[in-house]
């Protein structure tokens, strides 16, 4: 057994079970916002389809951007902590982008107390993770290599790769088998690393997450429903790259 490695995982398992109670954090919704009632008046349905655009990004101090996204589905306002670097406000049909910009602001001490915990948990994490590649040009090597390998192995060839920070994504998958890759896979935990490669190549052969795919990610990886959850515990570390350029 290697027993000098344990207490960094205990510790890292520690830090990643706190970060999964934060998963994508949601502050809820707020029927009552705002109190002065500016948006129990909505406009009438014409008005709202014409003028209604879909995104808007504003930029609140000591919090940075916030993505206000229409959604059909919101009733009222949601804001979701995405990553650190994605905040997002659902806004309800009808509803103009200048009060979600109002709600937004409303709750910028909230997001400032939750982006700082977000950030000393990825630290925590971090300082419990083994080394990795410092610069961006290493990890994209550790990765593509890795892909490589394990394409061989498991007989699942892509056609090309690209290494990038997405900011609330692992990976990805084209319908023209290029796979994206995540440059901060290169901070998880090997298994994870592996299991994210994996995920990504099943795509090559299934492009939906329905029963076949399963079926040949379980048959490739017996306990990929369990690493699915464990990886999900590691969503602080998306965002920026914190190493080296290039
Ligand atoms: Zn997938």
């Amino acid at each position: 057994m290697d027993t000098d490695s344990f207490p960094a995982k205990n510790k890292r398992a520690a830090a990643a079970e706190r970060s999964r109670a934060f998963f994508r954090l949601h502050c809820g919704s707020d029927p009552s916002f705002p109190e002065n009632g500016l948006f129990r008046t909505p406009r009438s349905s014409s008005e709202s389809r014409l003028f209604m655009k879909t995104k808007k990004v504003v930029e609140i101090g000591g919090v940075g951007e916030v993505l206000l996204e229409r959604s059909r589905r919101a009733k009222h306002f949601n804001l979701t902590i995405k990553s650190v670097n994605v905040i997002r406000v659902a806004v309800p049909p009808g509803v103009s982008f200048t009060d979600a910009e109002l709600f937004a602001r409303s709750k910028k001490d909230w997001l400032r107390k939750h982006l700082e915990k977000i950030e000393v948990m990825a630290r925590e994490i971090e300082d419990a993770v083994a080394v990795y590649p410092t610069n961006r040009k290493a990890a994209r090597q550790v990765l593509v290599c890795r892909l490589n390998q394990l394409s061989e192995q498991l007989g699942l060839p892509y056609n090309k790769v690209f290494v990038k920070c997405q900011k609330t994504r692992w990976g990805s998958c084209s319908m023209a088998n290029n796979i994206n890759l995540n440059v901060n896979l290169v901070r998880l935990p090997q298994e994870l690393m592996d299991y994210a490669i994996i995920h990504e190549l099943v795509h090559t052969k299934i492009k939906n997450h329905g029963r076949q795919f399963w079926e040949l990610l379980t048959h490739f990886l017996p306990n990929a429903a369990e690493l699915d959850r464990e990886l999900d515990r590691y969503w602080v570390l998306l965002g920026d790259f914190p190493g080296t350029e290039p």
